[in-house]
């Protein structure tokens, strides 16, 4: 009798101990954030007719979950708050990257959005290394995950930009690695770790940069087959930022081993990406087990080859051809190493762009180019005509005026209220301006809901400038004639794509306008945790898949 409860027990115990591994499997293993950098949801549609059958974007369109009108809704649309946004669920006035850069109220000073010099760079000699998450305040969903298991997952965040990886994969990230464009290598700091992993080492070693830099660029089908223009008048287009030609193919050799800050500006950056992505799947041992792991991506390149040479030029519509047969591949290599159906990926942006506006002038569209410096050369001498100090604008940041408070606090009779509103009343007299509003008085300016809520969004005291511009439909700050910009509120820079794949999502297409705030909410109630600290997305129900 005692034997046979024995047997009994010892079944039982099997059955659960089994049991949490059946649980187990509600969780995926692995976890992929992809975030496309400068991807306007247009781009799904535009090049659909060249997508690999393949290729990466074919399958998230046929199987997975597409979120049609998604959008950023706060102001301005760059990379460090995209980032944050996407992975906090909330907008720059609560996780406070406010910019790629921003004026430090306390501080006096422009910061820098993950700058941390705290820390040393870890792998190579450079200083650009000095980076980590502290001037994120609050949590992001791998934060959530991370406290979820434990502790017990593995989290990693990996871009060419260093705000890329690091901003995503959050503050208890078991790493976040970056591209040092002066050595060729990918590095990370001490607020991760002393020494790099010997993967990471050894990838280090392997020269792919000057392997990528000897392929040269061609074009990866027949020239004339691309649907992009070249900008009329210009012969085959102006000289581009970053890159030296336009002809292709484009010689990339003579850089190998001289100039490691090329590759970026070409899709060889996004290569390089993906196979430091595998790379770190293998090296460490990212979905081996049923906890669920977070690796999130960011591929840079995107953004600065649409810096470069704009949404409608070939250049872009070959990086993101390149980029599309790459994820397939990517995918491939997910259902070998990990298991088909037990990995989860969404794949979004963190702006879209604004035409080029010579090309659009061309076509008659309203835009053009506004030189912020002169803009504020402008302002100040008509402020110091009226007031007789100089300057009272320190300058112009996030198309934010940054007021010289110090200074007319020191000025008899004249208040920060007066100079606001004489600034106003002649910035919105200039050339591609709209309006100009007071950030600390919104309820007074007559503005539309939509525009009120964008603005207040991005609107955080201590750093953010105290007059806020809202350029024309079609500006962009800069006086480059052959590039372009992302910043402001208008479709071309708030309309991203949202697409997720994987692990217990069905196949579908929302229209119904979601933002970029509801990634991460609707991320937390699929794998079951809490949404991140400060999220104030919403879920997005249809997603959910109602059989699970
Ligand atoms: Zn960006
Ligand atoms: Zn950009």
């Amino acid at each position: 009798m005692i034997r046979s409860i024995r047997v009994i027990s010892c079944i039982l115990v099997i059955i659960v101990a089994g049991f949490p591994y059946a649980m187990a499997q509600s969780s995926p293993k692995l976890v992929v954030g992809i975030t496309i950098d400068q991807m306007r949801w247009d781009f799904l549609n535009r090049f659909k007719h060249r997508w690999h059958p393949r290729g990466g974007f074919r399958r998230l369109l046929q199987s997975g979950y597409s979120c049609e009108s998604t959008h950023v809704h706060y102001l301005p649309s760059y990379t460090g708050c995209g980032h944050a946004s996407i992975y906090t669920g909330t907008v720059p006035a609560l996780h406070g990257i406010t910019g790629n850069n921003w004026w430090d109220n306390s501080l006096q000073e422009f910061v820098y959005c993950s700058e941390d010099d705290s820390v040393k760079t870890v792998g190579s000699s450079t200083n650009l290394g000095q980076m980590s998450p502290v001037n994120l305040l609050t949590t992001t969903i791998c934060d959530q995950l991370k406290a979820a298991t434990n502790f017990r997952n593995r989290t990693i965040g990996i871009a060419l930009k260093d705000r890329g990886g690091i901003i995503a994969a959050g503050h208890s990230a078991d790493a976040a690695y970056w591209y040092d464009n002066e050595e060729g290598k990918w590095i990370t700091s001490t607020y991760y770790m002393n020494e790099l992993p010997a993967w990471v080492t050894r990838f280090n070693t392997t020269e792919k940069v000057d392997s990528l830099y000897k392929l040269d660029w061609h074009l990866l089908y027949k020239e004339d087959s691309y649907l992009s223009v070249n900008l009329p008048g210009k012969g085959s287009g102006p000289q581009a930022f970053g890159t030296p030609s336009r002809r292709f193919p484009v010689n990339l050799k003579r850089y190998a081993g001289q100039n490691y800050s090329i590759l970026p500006a070409t899709p060889h950056g996004n290569t390089l990406t993906t196979e430091f992505a595998k790379a770190a799947i293998d090296g460490e041992q990212l979905g081996a087990d049923t906890i669920t792991d977070f690796l999130a991506i960011s591929y840079s390149s995107t953004d600065y080859v649409g810096h470069a040479f704009g949404p409608n030029s070939k250049e872009l519509e070959d990086t993101y051809l390149r980029l599309d047969i790459e994820l397939g591949q990517f995918f491939d290599f997910l259902d070998k190493r990990i298991g088909q159906g037990t990995w989860l990926t969404f794949v979004s942006s963190d702006h879209g762009v604004a035409p080029v506006p010579f090309l659009f002038a061309q076509m008659k569209i309203p835009g053009g180019n506004i030189d912020d410096k002169k803009l504020n050369d402008g302002l100040n001498e008509y402020l110091k005509q009226l007031y007789g100090v100089d300057p009272f604008s320190k300058g112009i940041n996030n198309a934010q005026i940054i007021l010289n408070i110090d200074l007319i606090k020191k000025v008899r009779k004249v208040s920060i209220s007066d100079v606001s509103e004489a600034a106003i009343g002649w910035l919105e007299k200039q050339q591609g301006i709209s309006r100009a509003v007071r950030l600390d008085d919104l309820q007074r300016a007559s503005l539309p809901k939509e525009i009120a809520e964008q603005i207040s969004n991005g609107y955080f005291p201590m750093r953010t400038g105290h007059i806020q511009i809202i350029y024309k439909s079609g500006y962009i700050e800069g006086s480059m004639s052959g590039g372009t910009t992302h910043g402001t509120g208008y479709t071309y820079d708030t309309h991203i794509p949202l697409l997720w794949y994987g692990w217990r999502i069905p196949h579908g297409r929302l229209f119904r306008r979601t933002t970029i705030a509801d990634i991460a909410p609707t991320l937390a109630a699929l794998l079951g945790i809490l949404e991140p600290s400060g999220s104030t997305g919403s879920v997005i129900l249809e997603l959910i898949n109602k059989e699970n």
